[in-house]
Order: structure tokens, then sequence, then C-alpha cells
């Protein structure tokens, strides 16, 4: 127990425009509508949180709002925040689904109990096993001469994992962009690619098939989320490792998804576990079946990438690194008072108390998307 009670809740949505469009199998993205969750205790402290949907995949930011502002505020002020276990065991008995919700509400809870005992958020979770990691960047542009470039200037900045986002301008232009990045880039670079669920089940595995020639570390979510029997066929039956997205949210997809074989590996996120400690059970569960983890994330600002970079900081093995690129290359500006820390091509995991990093007030107020609540 701790001597710090939840008095104030403010819930802020807020759209950053992005540089560019980004096209993915299911839906394009042209911002980060996100929302994020404010916490201040009766003791002055803030605790940070962030919520971030997409509609064709998680949820909704509206439906964030809502989870946070009408449904959960009742029920959290008042608490400790240090009892994360407690509360966030509470409000799955109160409210089914939004796990971004759920993830923005625990991240601000670890951000104050970091903040109260002076421990960062990946030792409250178990400790530190990394400092870093490679960085990942999604070549998603429709326009492939400007993803060409960013290529080029991301070589430069020390980026050399690209995840080529597939199945949404036909197999014919996937074949192409991936043959121009192996002919400029060569075996240094660790290509990588997401079908966003863009391919038809019957025609998969042929798809796949030719893509291989290139030599991709892995394909990601070839076919819908809910054909999982048909992801583990084609995990089955092609020798690139497999990588399961939108079929993995929680431990019980994880359990289900370990007991066919549905991928060879599990992309971890935040917002569709519902927080950092249920991505590491879902990380608990991959690893005993032998099942590898990657870090992924959502169109979110760089407060959500710092718990994600905890998350991926706590895990026992990692060797397919993460993609917390949002803040660096895609947002046109982020809400964090120092940059989230990418540098020569890897992610440092933020130091100090909590989260290690600070919202700017006037961040949310200019990229406000309505009043904030509460
Ligand atoms: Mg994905």
């Amino acid at each position: 127990m701790s001597d710090h009670k939840i008095r104030t809740l403010r819930v802020h949505r807020i759209r950053i425009p992005g540089k560019a469009v980004h096209s993915h199998g299911i839906g394009d993205v042209a911002d980060i509508h996100t929302v994020i969750l404010e916490l201040g205790t009766d003791t002055g402290l803030t605790g940070w949180g962030e919520a971030a949907p997409w509609p064709v995949f998680t949820g909704t930011a509206e439906g964030a709002v809502a989870a946070l502002h009408v449904y959960l505020r009742e029920h959290l002020l008042g608490r400790d925040p240090v009892q994360v276990e407690p509360i966030m065991a509470l409000v799955e008995t109160l409210l089914t689904g939004h796990a971004e919700a759920k993830a923005a509400l625990e991240m601000a809870l670890l951000d104050l109990a970091g903040k109260i005992s002076g421990l960062s958020v990946s030792e409250l979770v178990g400790g530190r096993m990394r400092e870093d990691m490679r960085l990942s960047f999604s070549v998603a542009n429709p326009d492939f001469g400007k993803d060409l470039e960013d290529v080029a200037a991301m070589w430069e900045d020390g980026v050399r994992i690209f995840k080529m986002k597939t199945g949404f301008a036909g197999h014919a232009f996937d074949l192409m962009r991936l043959e121009k990045l192996r002919g400029i880039y060569g075996a240094e670079a660790d290509l990588r690619i997401d079908y966003n669920q863009g391919l038809p089940t019957y025609d998969a595995v042929r798809c796949i098939r030719d893509l291989e020639a290139f030599r991709p570390t892995f394909v990601e979510q070839p076919v819908k989320m809910h054909e999982r029997e048909a992801l583990a066929h084609i995990t089955h039956v092609i020798d690139t490792p497999i990588m399961a997205d939108e079929s993995v949210f929680g431990v019980r997809e994880a359990l289900y998804g370990a007991q066919i074989r549905m991928a060879d590996i599990f992309s971890l996120k935040v917002m569709k576990s519902g927080g950092i400690r249920r991505s590491l059970e879902v990380g608990a569960i991959a690893r005993a079946a032998g099942i590898e983890v990657y870090g992924g994330c959502m169109f979110e600002t760089g407060l959500a990438h710092a718990a994600g970079a905890h998350l991926m900081a706590a895990l026992p093995d990692l060797r397919l690194d993460c993609e917390y690129y949002m803040s660096t290359y895609y947002a046109s500006e982020d809400i964090l008072t120092e940059p989230f820390p990418v540098r020569k091509g890897r992610v440092h995991v933020p130091t100090g108390p909590g989260l290690g990093v600070e919202v700017d007030p006037a961040m949310l107020e200019k990229y406000a998307a309505e009043p904030a609540l509460g």
C-alpha cells in the first residue's frame, strides 16, 4: 500500500497528422488518432497512459474515451495507484473488450507506481534484460518512390530492418518492391513482410512462396484474423517463419495459437493484450511453446512506444526486435517533452522512474480532437 490516491482523471482525444498516408492490407491511415489518459494523485504526481486503437483492427478512439471517462472513472478515483493488479482485475469484471483503454489505464498506473518507487516500469514488471533493440520501419506508402527516399534516409540513420506492407495493391507490385529493396540493399537489409490480413486464404500459400525468393525474415498475418486454422496450415507448409498479429490479442488466443501451432512468431502489443503485464503473459505462453515474439505497435505516440519499450526490455528472449518508429519517422510531431529515444537504428529503453518520458500538455492542446474530459 502507498500513501497516494488517484484524485483526478482526464481524457484527451487527439489527432496528430502523419507525414504520409500509410496503406495496410485492411485500410489506409493518414494520422495518429489516439487517446491520452492523465491520472493525478492527491500528492501531486501525474501518471500518463495511451489508448491507440485502429477501427479495422482493435476498436475506436471514441470507444476508449467512453470506457475511461464514462464507465471506469468512478471505480478509479480514490484508489491507490500501486495496486495495479487489483485495479486491473476489477476493471476486467466491469468492462469487456476495450483492450486499448485497459492498456492506457495500466500504463498510467505503472507510471505512477514507478514515480512513487523510483523504479522504471520495466524494473517494476521484472527487470531490464536489455537497454536497447533494433528498430524496424514499415514501408507502407502507396507511392513507392517516396518510400525509397524514406528508406534511403533511414539507412543513413542506421536503420536496417524494413517491414514491407503487402497485399494492398496487387501481387506484382509487392514482388517488384521486394526485388528493388533487396537489389539496392543486399543481404545487409533485414526485410520483413506484413499482409495485414490482405491475402485470400485459397491463394495465400502460392503468393507467399513467390516472395520467399527475396529471403524475408518473416511473413506477418497473411490471412484474416479469425482464419486461425488457415494460418496454422500456412505455417506448416511455408519454410519462412510466419507471424500472427491480428490473430493473437490476449492469452486465450495465444493458448489456442500455441496448441495448433498457428504461427512461428507472435507480435506482442500492449494495445491488443490490454497492458504490459498481459502482454508478458502472452510472451510466456509463446516461450513455453517455442514461439518467438516481436515488439509491434499501433498508430501511437512516443508515450505508448515507451510502454512497448519497457515491455520488450523485460522479456527473457528477444531476437526479432521492435517497430516503435511512429514518433520518430511517421508523426509530424510528438507529444513528449523530449524525443522518444531512437538513435542509430536502435530504440533505447527510457530510463528514469515510471515510463521515463513526460507528456507536454501544450501538445495535447494543440492536437485536441475535442476538449479534454474530466
Ligand atoms: Mg501487423
